[in-house]
């Protein structure tokens, strides 16, 4: 496994992410955003917000609570069915998920297969074709059936709840404890994922409560009240970005595994019998919306689900190549009238809609999309970070964040720290401050601030020196291409506008 230890410290060292309480020690899987961790994550949430919300006119957003009424998880299939299958290891003592186990091994084929290609790719050069490759070499395809047969067992075993399966198959790989080395396993249990909690003063009054574990229940709950007091018109969607809590077996791979954690999901109602057509619509347009980030097509890949929820009828991931793999960063799922029926089943309330153009009531079909904002915070963050060999054989540390997600799009750097520079730099940070965020830095030497706002993903850096002051000119340096342009100072804000501008990115979605 690629070492997650250079972004952990780079987001610590440079006020991106920190450990949770870290002066008692922290705490596992939990984590608190820093300053410009918080400001990137904002700028993330935000650009899913307009993508989904402003730019259709038939998406809302809400806000729901953390906390439900304890029936709401009854309803949704939480309660029975929200579980995780965990293995022990009786050596080491550590838990366990058996299917990541499982899935680990493959991950671990998959790396053999790519070694092979890229061996391939350098014995054949220019003519290499991958794809044929793939698709021809007897070791790779072997690899490749090795991969499938393995996953489609797993599938089958966890959606018939054959735990037993699970553990043979984890005993017939030869799948040993990475701590320990040791096949000394347990057998498979269920583990709900659920975090229990009391609302209440006293005890004998006191109710049992969940913290809510996916944000979506909370629009299903207030599907009439928003379809009612909007006027919505089937299809429409409900949009919310919020906290859930998992009580996850394994939690590590930083952010990318929490407990606490934010999801963005949107919630879009149909006519039952069209969901076909929306669940493939909205694969495509989330796939567009990561792609308009500019972080390189070969990145992502769809997978399929062979083991489908409680609640859906077909579901996929998207993949994105994390420093670890290729892994899950959103789901979408066709998740039929299996809540909306259910929580009118347990409630006793109608949650249907009535169709003017087939003049009759029906229970909406609901297609969902569901991304977790610290998922792609790691996503960003651990594709943008690299270490770059310079002309001069020097290196310089970059986080290449596509700008429109980064936490200051523009720094002002006066050369000298007199001369009336540093007034004139302070004079267009206050007319750029209204649009945009903007940092000042006016320690050390310029090359080191550069530096600096570098590592911090700053997009631009504009430099006010003694030429301003004869001819009201300026530079402006570009953080990938480190080429510097001098410019009016009185063109910095239209300039920085243009390319900062949201319609640039999201108009291709
Ligand atoms: P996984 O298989 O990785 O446990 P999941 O299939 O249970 O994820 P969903 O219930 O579909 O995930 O949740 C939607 C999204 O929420 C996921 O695609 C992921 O980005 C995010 N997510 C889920 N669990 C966590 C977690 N523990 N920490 C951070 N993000 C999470």
């Amino acid at each position: 496994m690629t070492d997650l230890k250079k972004f952990i410290s780079h987001a610590k060292e440079y006020g991106f992410v920190f450990p949770s309480s870290e002066i008692y020690d922290g705490l596992s899987a939990v984590y608190d955003y820093a300053q410009n961790g918080v400001a990137l994550k904002k700028n993330i949430r935000d650009y899913w917000w307009k993508s989904m919300v402003q730019l259709h006119s038939n998406i809302v957003g809400i806000d729901a609570s953390i906390f439900m009424h304890p029936t709401t998880w009854k309803a949704s299939g939480h309660v029975d069915a929200f579980n995780d299958p965990l293995i022990d290891n009786k050596d080491s003592k550590k838990r366990y998920r058996a299917d990541v186990l499982v899935e680990d091994y493959c991950a671990k084929i998959e790396n053999k297969m790519d070694k092979e290609i890229t061996k391939a790719a350098k014995r054949f050069g220019e003519a290499f074709n991958p794809e044929e490759f793939k698709t021809t070499n007897p070791r790779v395809v072997g690899y490749q059936e090795k991969i499938n047969t393995i996953l489609k067992r797993l599938g089958q075993s966890l959606e018939k709840e054959d735990l037993v399966d699970v553990r043979n198959l984890i005993e017939e790989l030869e799948i040993a404890c990475p701590e320990s080395g040791s096949r000394n396993w347990t057998d498979v249990k269920q583990f709900n994922l659920m975090f229990g909690t009391k609302l209440g003063a006293s005890a004998e009054s006191a109710m049992d409560l969940y913290l809510r574990p996916e944000t979506a229940q909370g629009i299903f709950v207030n599907f009439l009240n928003v379809q009612k007091t909007g006027r919505m018109k089937i299809p429409f969607g409900i949009a919310q970005t919020g906290k859930a809590f998992r009580n996850e077996i394994v939690a590590r791979q930083f952010i990318f595994r929490m407990r606490e954690f934010e999801q963005m999901e949107m919630q879009f109602f149909i006519p039952p019998g069209t969901q076909k057509e929306w669940y493939d619509q909205w694969k495509q347009t989330r796939l567009n919306w990561h792609l308009s980030l500019g972080m390189g097509a070969e990145n992502y890949r769809f997978h399929d689900h062979e083991k489908l929820a409680h609640y859906a009828d077909a579901a996929a991931d998207i993949e994105f190549k994390f420093p670890f793999g290729f892994k899950e960063l959103e789901g979408i799922h066709s998740r039929t009238d299996f809540d909306l029926k259910s929580h009118e089943e347990f409630s006793g309330k109608k949650l249907q809609y009535f169709d003017p153009e087939l003049n009759e009531n029906y229970v909406p079909y609901v297609v969902e999309t569901s991304v977790g904002l610290d998922r792609m915070f790691l996503a960003v963050f651990s594709w943008a970070l690299r270490e770059e060999t310079l002309e001069d054989g020097s290196t310089r540390t970059l986080l290449k964040l596509p700008a429109i997600l980064a936490p200051t799009k523009v720094a002002i750097l006066p050369l000298v720290k007199k001369d009336g520079l540093p007034e004139l730099a302070k004079q267009l940070m206050d007319d750029l401050k209204w649009n945009h965020a903007v940092a000042y830095d006016e320690k050390d030497a310029v090359g080191r601030r550069y530096r600096r706002q570098d590592a911090l993903g700053t997009p631009y850096c504009i430099t006010i020196d003694h030429q301003t002051l004869e001819d009201r000119t300026v530079t402006i340096r570009d953080r990938d291409s480190m080429k510097q342009e001098r410019i009016a100072l009185d063109a910095v804000g239209g300039i920085l506008n243009e390319k900062l501008d949201i319609k640039n990115w999201l108009k291709n979605i």
